[in-house]
């Protein structure tokens, strides 16, 4: 099945909103979720039927409110703490934005996917899920076909961000390790355009 990866640029801190479509299916994967009027206007009449979460970071969650209002069934997989922090905006930082992300966890489909784990998406098609913690607890990197969903946990050419709460230096970098093992003939596909907006954040 040919998969195909679109990203928008997000117009806060330039994280990625990746957009995962196959031929043949009308069904649509995220990769985070920030702008969501512009994933919308991609999407068409195509349907989101899940968000593999990178972290719960304000910067890649923002759109989730907005997607579930159209897409009220979506999953979204994420960790323990993601979860917890998707219900928390103090630790998922929106707070701090003056746009308070929290969402229903009693309303909202939430599922925890654990280290290896994978998560069917097109017909023959999983991505699977690795731990990746150090820039937050709730970081996971996604193996999707050919590529190598990272999030924050590593942009090339940029160290990761262990400035923020609930950093953890020594485990950014086994987690960098590990994903140059996993990126071995794969492409990594980062959680922002450029340098992570978190250095420019002072908490
Ligand atoms: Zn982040």
């Amino acid at each position: 099945m040919m998969l195909h990866a679109d990203y928008i640029v997000n117009h806060i801190f330039s994280s990625r909103t990746y957009v995962l479509t196959a031929d043949g299916t009308d069904d649509v994967w995220l990769v985070d979720c920030g702008d969501i009027d512009r994933v919308l206007d991609n999407i068409g009449d195509r349907m989101i039927m899940g968000v593999l979460l990178t972290h719960a970071h304000f910067d890649h969650i923002y759109g989730l409110p907005g997607l579930l209002k159209v897409f009220p069934d979506c999953v979204i997989y994420t960790n323990e703490f993601g979860i917890k922090a998707l219900q928390d905006a103090k630790l998922n930082m929106s707070k701090y934005h003056g746009m308070p992300v929290v969402l229903d966890g009693n309303a909202v489909r939430m599922k925890v996917c654990g280290d290896s784990e994978r998560i069917a998406m097109f017909d023959g098609v999983s991505a699977v899920c690795y731990e990746t913690p150090g820039h937050n607890p709730s970081c996971l990197a996604f193996e999707v076909g050919e590529w190598l969903f990272t999030g924050d946990a590593y942009i090339p050419g940029t160290p990761v961000v262990t400035i923020l709460p609930y950093a953890d230096k020594a485990k950014a970098k086994e987690s960098v390790e590990r994903i140059l093992k996993l990126a071995e003939g794969r492409t990594v596909m980062p959680g922002h355009d450029d340098q992570p907006p978190e250095w420019r954040l002072s908490i």
